[in-house]
C-alpha cells in the first residue's frame, strides 16, 4: 500500500559523491532536496583512489571531456575549502602532483605521443629522464626509462569526500530517505516522483536520477529515456606505510605495465592505494586472486619496495560508464526527469563540476555552457510518448552478481 508522505522541489535518487554533490548544491540555492539512497556516501567512492587526473588521464578521441576535467580540477581546491568549512570534516585532498613513468622502449613511445597531444592541448606536462624521475622518486625501479612530471594533477581521499558531503548535505537541510527507490512515478508524461521499497511515495518537482552504474535499472524509466550507463569493474588494494618507511613516495606514481594501467596514490595519512582493474564483468564485485596478484606484480615491477609493506585492504567497486565514457548531465526527454550519472573513471575528479552544472539546471531550467556537450539527449534525440512507461522491473534490490551489463 502506498503512503504520500513528502513533496520536496528536487528528489535525488542515488547518494554517492554525485548524488550528494547534487544535493548540497541544490539545496544551497534554495530549493527543498531530498535524497535516497539506502546507504548515502557508499557507492564507488568507497574504492576509488581519488586522482584528480585531468592531464595523465587525457586519452585520444576524449577532447570534449578534457575541457570538463579541467574545469573541474581547477575548482577542486575552492570547492574542498569550502566543503571543509560546511561539515567540518578534512576530505584529504593533497596537491602532490603525479608523475607517469614509462618501464620499457614502447611505453617510453607511448608516454612521449602522449606527452605531444597533452601540449597540443595546451596542457602543462614536462619530460623527465629516468635518472629524474628517480631522483624525485627514490623508490622506482631503476629500469625506469623516463617519464611525464605533472605538477597539476592532485588526488583526494574519496571516501572522506563522501562523508563530509553528507555532513554538508544534512546541515544545509537535505532530507534523506534510507532507502531504495524501486519505480519513477510519471504522470501526464512528466516524471513526479518515485515510490520507495516500503512504498512510500516521494514527489518532487524535479528528479535527478544519480543512481550510478545502476541507473539504467530503475522501473518505470521510458525506454527512450533509460540511461545508457553500464558497470565497468575495478580492483584495489590499499596497503599501510609504517612510519619509518616514510615518506615512501611524495606524489601519485603510474605506468602503463604490459597493456594495463597501474597507480600508487600516497596518502598523507600512512595510506597507499594501488589500483585499479578494467573489467567488463556486470555487477560482479568479487575480490579475485587474479587481480590482486596483476596488481601486485605491476606494482612491483614499479616500485619493487612495495612488497614490504602491510597489505590491508582489498576491494573491488564498480564505474558508472557511458558509451562515449563521458557523463551524462542535465534533462532527458521526459519533463521533470536529470540524469548525474556516466562518470566512468573521473567522478570523483568531477564532483565540483558536476554539482554547479546541476545546480543551474535545477534553478534555471537550462545547461550552462560547460554541461551542454553532455546533455542526455545526445543519446536519445527522440521525444517521449506521454503514456511511455516501462513496465516495472524485477530487481527491486541492488542485483546480483555476474549479471551482464545494460
Ligand atoms: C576502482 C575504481 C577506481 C576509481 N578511481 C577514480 C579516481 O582515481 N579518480 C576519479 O575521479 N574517479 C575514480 N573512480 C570513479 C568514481 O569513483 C566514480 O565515477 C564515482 O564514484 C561515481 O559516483 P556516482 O555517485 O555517480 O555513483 P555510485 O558511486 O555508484 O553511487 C550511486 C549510488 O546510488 C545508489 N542507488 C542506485 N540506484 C538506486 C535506487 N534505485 N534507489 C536508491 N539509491 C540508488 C547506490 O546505492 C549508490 O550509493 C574510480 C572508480 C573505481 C570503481
Amino acid at each position: 500500500m502506498r503512503t504520500s508522505v513528502q513533496s520536496s522541489d528536487v528528489l535525488v535518487v542515488g547518494g554517492g559523491i554525485i548524488g550528494l554533490v547534487t544535493a548540497w548544491r541544490s539545496a544551497q540555492r534554495g530549493l527543498s532536496t531530498t535524497l535516497a539512497d539506502p546507504e548515502p556516501g557508499g557507492g564507488a567512492a568507497r574504492v576509488a583512489a581519488g586522482m584528480l587526473a585531468a592531464v595523465t588521464e587525457l586519452h585520444y578521441g576524449e577532447q570534449m571531456l578534457l575541457g570538463l576535467n579541467v574545469a573541474s580540477a581547477e575548482r577542486y581546491p575552492e570547492f574542498v575549502a569550502e566543503l571543509e568549512e560546511a561539515s567540518g570534516q578534512e576530505t584529504g585532498f593533497r596537491a602532490c602532483g603525479t608523475l607517469s613513468v614509462a618501464l620499457d622502449s614502447d611505453d617510453r613511445a607511448h608516454l612521449r605521443e602522449l606527452h605531444a597531444l597533452q601540449q597540443r592541448s595546451g596542457l602543462r606536462s614536462e619530460w623527465l629522464t629516468g635518472r629524474e624521475c628517480r631522483r624525485l622518486e627514490p623508490m622506482l625501479a631503476p629500469g625506469v626509462r623516463g617519464g611525464l612530471r605533472v605538477d597539476g594533477d592532485h588526488q583526494v581521499d574519496p571516501r572522506r569526500l563522501a562523508s563530509a558531503l553528507v555532513t554538508a548535505c544534512e546541515r544545509t537541510g537535505v532530507g534523506f530517505r534510507r532507502s531504495w527507490a524501486e519505480r519513477l512515478l510519471v504522470t501526464g508524461g512528466r516524471a513526479t516522483g518515485v515510490v520507495l521499497a516500503d512504498g512510500t511515495e516521494l514527489a518532487a518537482g524535479q528528479v535527478v536520477l544519480a543512481g550510478g552504474s545502476l541507473s539504467g535499472r530503475l522501473a518505470g524509466i521510458p525506454e527512450a529515456v533509460v540511461p545508457p550507463v553500464r558497470p565497468v569493474k575495478g580492483q584495489v588494494l590499499r596497503l599501510t606505510v609504517p612510519p619509518a618507511y616514510a615518506p615512501f613516495l611524495s606524489r601519485t606514481v603510474r605506468a602503463v605495465v604490459r597493456g594495463s594501467h597501474v597507480y600508487l596514490v600516497p596518502r598523507a595519512n600512512g595510506e597507499l592505494v594501488v589500483g585499479a582493474t578494467t573489467e567488463e564483468q556486470g555487477w560482479d564485485t568479487t575480490v579475485t586472486a587474479g587481480g590482486v596478484y596483476e596488481l601486485l606484480r605491476d606494482a612491483h615491477e614499479l616500485v619493487p619496495g612495495i612488497t614490504e609493506l602491510p597489505l590491508t585492504e582489498t576491494r573491488a567497486g564498480l564505474r558508472p560508464a557511458s558509451p562515449d565514457n563521458a557523463p551524462l548531465l542535465g534533462p532527458t526527454a521526459l519533463d521533470g526527469l536529470h540524469l548525474a550519472t556516466g562518470h566512468h573513471r573521473n567522478g570523483v575528479l568531477l564532483t565540483p563540476v558536476t554539482g554547479d552544472v546541476m545546480a543551474h539546471v535545477l534553478t534555471t531550467g537550462e545547461l550552462p555552457e560547460l554541461g551542454r556537450p553532455f546533455a542526455p539527449r545526445r543519446f536519445a534525440p527522440t521525444a517521449v510518448p506521454s503514456d511511455a512507461s516501462r513496465p516495472p522491473s524485477p530487481v527491486t534490490t541492488a542485483p546480483a552478481s555476474q549479471e551482464q551489463p545494460v
